[in-house]
């Protein structure tokens, strides 16, 4: 199981684990700076990932997870900023198990985002495949030309190779007629195609870590059961790392080994799989598990919507950020100070007041 480990409580053994892992991320702060004010993205997020492992990110719209994996990236849009943190990737040799030794921390914070050392890493050893690809292509390119664009920047070979890894790859995630694909344009394909395009492109360098920001919201369920077990495939091939940011709770039961829920900028809850589904801790997990349909639930039963709405990303609310909708909302302590990290399980860390009354940031 990927290990936690929270971010005031530092593993003795943390040289030791490091060596396994693949991602550690410290205290991320990211922030959007408009005419409107600071936009706190990101509000000190911290997990880590060992080599091989699947991570689902959950939570509701603008909780943060995408911007997780755009901070990671070094992909943040104007006007956001990282303001705080520290992002950590362990380089391996390409394919290498989780024993094989690191051979390079690389600091990816500290990297200018234009560097060439910071683009020679981003495509190749973190790659992302995005929500909606027909908004994520460049409709003026064929989608060879996309392939190939990631192969040749990446990889010492000539458009000839390039053109026939892009097939090879296509040929992979499933794509019937691949050689004939490569020749068109993105509008010409369906919605199940494109993505399966999409996923071509972040595969084709064979990253260390994928992440998979709501790889198949737009897509019919039978499509998306067939793109779900291809990623699971592909991730047994390649040894790659998997973040899967997602709302579907569904998916991440299916895929992951640990999820991490976030609400509003900060990691609220991380532990297994099983942990998160069979005993959730916090209230906004036990308020999204109730959201949605269980089996064996009777048809007459109602689904609990979480009450309110999440809150303007430019308010600041004293004390826990969850509380002006939470249940278990404990008058005079839960809206004085922000709940710190607390340890509930050997892999579970939840931030809430209900289990200790530790005060964090
Ligand atoms: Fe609810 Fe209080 Fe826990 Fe926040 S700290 S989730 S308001 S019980």
């Amino acid at each position: 199981m990927a290990e936690i480990v929270p971010d005031t409580k530092m593993n003795a053994n943390a040289a030791a684990d490091d060596e396994k892992l693949v991602l550690k991320v410290r205290d991320l702060h990211t922030y959007f700076f408009t005419d409107l004010g600071v936009s706190k993205a990101l509000n000190g997020v911290s997990f880590e990932i060992p080599q091989g492992k699947t991570m689902g990110i959950v939570g509701e719209s603008g909780c943060g997870k995408s911007v997780t994996a755009l901070s990671i990236m070094r992909l943040v849009p104007r006007p956001g900023k990282i303001v705080k943190g520290k992002v950590t990737l362990y380089r391996r040799p390409k394919g290498a198990s989780s024993n094989s030794s690191v051979v390079e921390e690389v600091d990816l914070t500290a990297m200018d985002v234009m560097s060439a050392k910071m683009r020679g890493i981003r495509g190749n050893e973190l790659a992302m495949i995005f929500q909606e690809p027909m908004t994520s292509m460049n409709p003026s390119y064929t989608i060879g030309d996309q392939i190939e664009e990631a192969i040749l920047l990446h990889q010492k070979v000539d458009h000839t190779e390039a053109e026939k890894r892009a097939i090879t790859i296509l040929d992979r995630v499933g794509m019937a007629n691949s050689k004939g694909v490569i020749k068109r344009y993105p509008h010409e394909l369906s919605g199940g195609m494109r993505q399966r395009a999409m996923i071509a492109m972040a595969l084709s360098c064979t990253p260390s870590v994928l992440f998979a920001d709501e790889p198949t919201t737009a897509l019919d369920v039978t499509t998306e059961a067939q793109i779900l077990d291809l990623m699971r495939e592909i991730q047994q091939q390649i040894n790659s790392t998997i973040v899967f940011i997602t709302h579907n709770l569904g998916v991440v039961a299916q895929m992951c080994d640990t999820v991490a829920v976030m609400y509003l900028g900060r990691v609220v809850e991380q532990s297994s799989v099983d942990d998160t589904f069979y005993s959730p801790k916090h209230p906004y997990t036990m308020a999204l598990l109730s959201s949605i349909p269980h089996a064996g639930s009777h048809k007459k039963d109602r689904l609990q919507p979480i009450r309110g709405v999440v809150p303007d990303p430019y308010s600041s609310i004293k004390g826990c950020p969850f509380h002006p909708r939470c249940n278990y909302f404990k008058p005079k302590v839960c809206d004085q100070a922000m709940p710190g990290i607390t340890q509930v399980g050997p892999n579970h860390i939840v931030r809430c007041f209900l289990y200790s009354d530790a005060v964090g940031e």
